[in-house]
């Protein structure tokens, strides 16, 4: 019965990796020059995945989603980073923003927002960055005090993806100041809260369509029925939300590297230089087969870790016994790393021509390489996997 199981699931994910690679294909890759070069969010993008049913993924069937898994969000993840790196961003927010509901909402709170994402087609976001916190999530400065029927949020988040454009954002606060990650609880906050504004839309190196802000809060009044879990248990879900979200960051990091890795092939084909093509030369074949190791690794470190997070089990030191933060970290660190040398390989392959924006490789190599930053930095993730080895000695 199990193996049965499995084998639907395969086969799911099977079709759903075709279907993702047509639209990216047909719909997504003739809109990636243009969303890098205009810097506006893709609305027409949004709208495209949220019909194809793409932006609810990981939402119950019984809430009009797809009862995906995480390997069902890095393929999807994967394939459209093939062909846009900031389309596959937003897509990853959204979902990012909805985990803290799924791994610490009650029934009540997943029934109110899932039909917002589903029926309304809201779009989510993560806020836990400050100013002050980065790397050291654990200092931020928010604060949630309970007044009466809700909670007044006061403080800044920072380089929040979607954060201008969302609907519903999972934002971190302190419910304790100076107890640093046990005074963490997390709420889901609406757009329409009044106290809540959207700070500066910051300018990037690279992922230009993606929107990228502050959020302001000031004395925004916050239902406590939309505090997740207990207060207090905020960090418990952040560290979970990241586990099972790190993965999927490998495979934007994926997707692009195996895009860049395709174009340079081809290009090789047909550039000649010396009388013979830039295929012809073993320099440039082994630049070649050394960007198609790191591709291959990757993927099938993204798809252990997803393969272990399927397991849908969300209690901390369980995880922690299984490896998951280990193995999570190791995928989004490796992934990334090796869309960083297989992007920039790219580009020497093309030469001159790699470093022009008539070409889409020199786009991948920007897009890259904030995947080696978010969502932990790659020196966090070394942290993480040395504490995990550490631990076992
Ligand atoms: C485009 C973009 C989108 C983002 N989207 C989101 C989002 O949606 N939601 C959100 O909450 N955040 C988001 N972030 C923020 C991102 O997660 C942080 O930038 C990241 O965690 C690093 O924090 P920092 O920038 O403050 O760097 P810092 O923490 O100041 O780190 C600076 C450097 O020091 C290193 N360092 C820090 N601590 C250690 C250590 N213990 N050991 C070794 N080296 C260390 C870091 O690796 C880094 O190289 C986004 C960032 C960017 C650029």
């Amino acid at each position: 019965m199990a193996e049965m199981r499995s084998e639907m699931k395969e086969e799911r994910n099977r079709l759903l990796r075709e279907s993702v690679k047509k639209i990216a294909s047909t719909k997504v890759a003739k809109r990636a020059a243009e969303i890098d070069r205009a810097g506006v969010f893709p609305w027409d993008m949004a709208e495209l995945f949220a019909r194809q049913g793409l932006l609810s993924v990981m939402l119950p069937e019984s809430y009009g989603g797809m009862d995906g898994d995480i390997t069902a969000f890095c393929i999807i993840a994967e394939e459209i980073a093939y062909a846009c790196g900031s389309s596959a961003l937003m897509m990853l927010a959204h979902s990012v923003g909805l985990i803290p509901l799924m791994v610490g909402g009650n029934d009540e709170q997943k029934t109110r927002f899932y039909h917002r994402v589903a029926k309304d087609r809201a779009l989510a976001a993560f806020a836990l960055t400050e100013p002050e916190a980065g790397s050291d999530a654990a200092s931020l400065k928010t604060t949630a005090e309970l007044k009466g029927d809700s909670y007044l949020l006061n403080g800044r988040k920072c380089m929040v993806t979607n954060g201008g454009v969302a609907d519903l954002y999972a934002v971190f606060v302190t419910t304790r100041p100076g107890e640093r990650t046990k005074g963490i609880s997390v709420f889901m906050v609406e757009k329409e809260t009044a106290g809540l504004s959207i700070g500066k839309r910051e300018e990037k190196m690279g992922m230009h369509g993606s929107d990228t802000t502050d959020l302001i809060f000031e004395n925004a009044a916050v239902p406590k029925e939309n505090l997740l879990g207990e207060e207090g248990g905020g960090w418990e879900i952040a560290m979970m939300t990241l586990n099972l979200s790190r993965p999927a960051i490998g495979a934007i990091a994926l997707g692009i590297a195996q895009g860049a890795l395709d174009f340079a092939l081809d290009y090789t084909t047909k550039r000649v230089q010396f009388g013979q093509t830039l295929a012809d030369f073993q320099g440039v074949q082994f630049m070649l087969a050394d960007m198609a190791i790191q591709v291959e690794a990757a993927r099938a470190l993204v798809y252990k870790a997803a393969t272990l997070l399927d397991q849908k089990i969300f209690e901390r030191d369980k995880m922690a016994a299984l490896g998951v933060d280990k193995l999570s970290a190791t995928a989004k660190c490796f992934a990334s790393d090796a869309a960083m040398q297989v992007t920039a390989d790219a580009v020497q392959i093309l030469g001159g021509y790699g470093y022009l924006k008539d070409y889409p490789v020199e786009r991948m190599m920007r897009d890259a390489k904030v995947t080696q930053i978010f969502e932990g930095s790659n020196q966090v993730q070394r942290v993480i996997i040395a504490r995990d080895l550490l631990r076992k000695v």
